[in-house]
């Protein structure tokens, strides 16, 4: 029995399989589904066997008219299922407009854990999960690329982007220009029949995708490793500066210590934040 509400559904991100009993057991009792695309969905509603369910769309462009048809349902008692193409919704998909709504409304709302292209990626990309940053899809233009890339240079935990096969190169080779050796993930059409993990440098990726061009094609998730300080990096620092850093670092941010440091010695702000990180870890 699923008692009425709204639920999240997600949905493979490439083999069927991979659909929660849940996730059946709830379309399968739906009154309503709301779906990103809704003839998209119907092609995996038919292989599920269900057929006949009232269906409709609820996107970026229609998720606040979406909010009444919706809200009514489940306080008649309907069940209604919120999907996207594929995966979790929300999750760079829609959803979080009509869900922040619901919930304001007083609407149950139930979340179902299931496929997500940017879980996947971190669980396989052998680079450290205690702590992550998912920035979903990176920005198209060039500088605002560099600014978001810029922005993680120094990150002490895993970012996870979504990139799209006519990017990823440029984003690849931006990245190299920020931090040459910084390790990555480049997770490619997961759980489909071509499914690729490439675990290298990046600069190594750049190489090997040169290579093989015919394997910058379908979906991508990258996944970029935390910043790691080159050995030695108090080598190339004065002690003016070491000493400083060390008084300062703790009671300042790494980011306002360098800055500090920076202005009193000249010492350039890349070593100092070399030398910083050796000393502490951001929270
Ligand atoms: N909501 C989805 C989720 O939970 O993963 C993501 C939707 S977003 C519009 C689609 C992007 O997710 C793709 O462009 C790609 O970056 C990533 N993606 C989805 N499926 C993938 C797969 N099977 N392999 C690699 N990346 C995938």
């Amino acid at each position: 029995m699923v008692a009425s509400a709204l639920y999240i559904v997600p949905t493979p991100i490439g083999n069927l399989d991979d659909i929660t009993l849940r996730a059946i057991e709830v379309l399968k009792a739906a009154t309503l589904i709301a779906a990103e695309d809704t003839r998209h969905s119907k092609i995996l509603l038919d292989k599920l066997g269900i057929g006949a369910v009232k269906m409709i769309s609820c996107n970026d462009h229609n998720e606040f008219e979406r909010v009444d048809i919706i809200a009514s349902e489940v306080e008649a008692g309907g069940v209604v299922a919120l999907i996207s193409d594929a995966g979790t919704p929300m999750i760079s998909d829609p959803g979080y407009k009509l869900i922040s709504r619901l919930v304001e409304r007083g609407v149950k709302v139930v979340p179902l854990p299931g496929p997500c292209a940017a879980i996947t990626a971190l669980c396989a990309a052998a680079l450290p999960t205690d702590k992550f940053l998912f920035l979903g899809f990176l920005p198209v233009k060039d500088k605002e690329l560099t600014a978001k890339l810029e922005s993680i240079a120094h990150s002490d935990t895993t970012t996870v982007f979504y990139e799209s096969p006519r990017r990823i190169m440029n984003t690849l080779v931006k990245l190299q220009e920020i931090d040459p050796h910084r390790s990555v993930a480049l997770c490619r059409e997961m759980t489909k029949t071509f499914e690729s993990i490439y675990r290298m440098e990046v600069g190594e990726l750049i190489s090997y995708l040169q290579e093989h061009t015919d394997e910058v094609r379908g979906e991508f998730v990258l996944v970029v490793g935390p910043y790691e300080a080159p050995e030695g990096a108090e080598e190339l620092l004065s002690a003016k500066a070491q000493q400083a850093l060390q008084q300062l670092v703790g009671p300042l941010k790494v980011k306002e210590a360098c800055k500090l440091v920076a202005e009193l010695t000249g010492e350039n702000r890349n070593r100092l934040y070399d030398y910083a990180l050796t000393l502490k870890q951001e929270p």
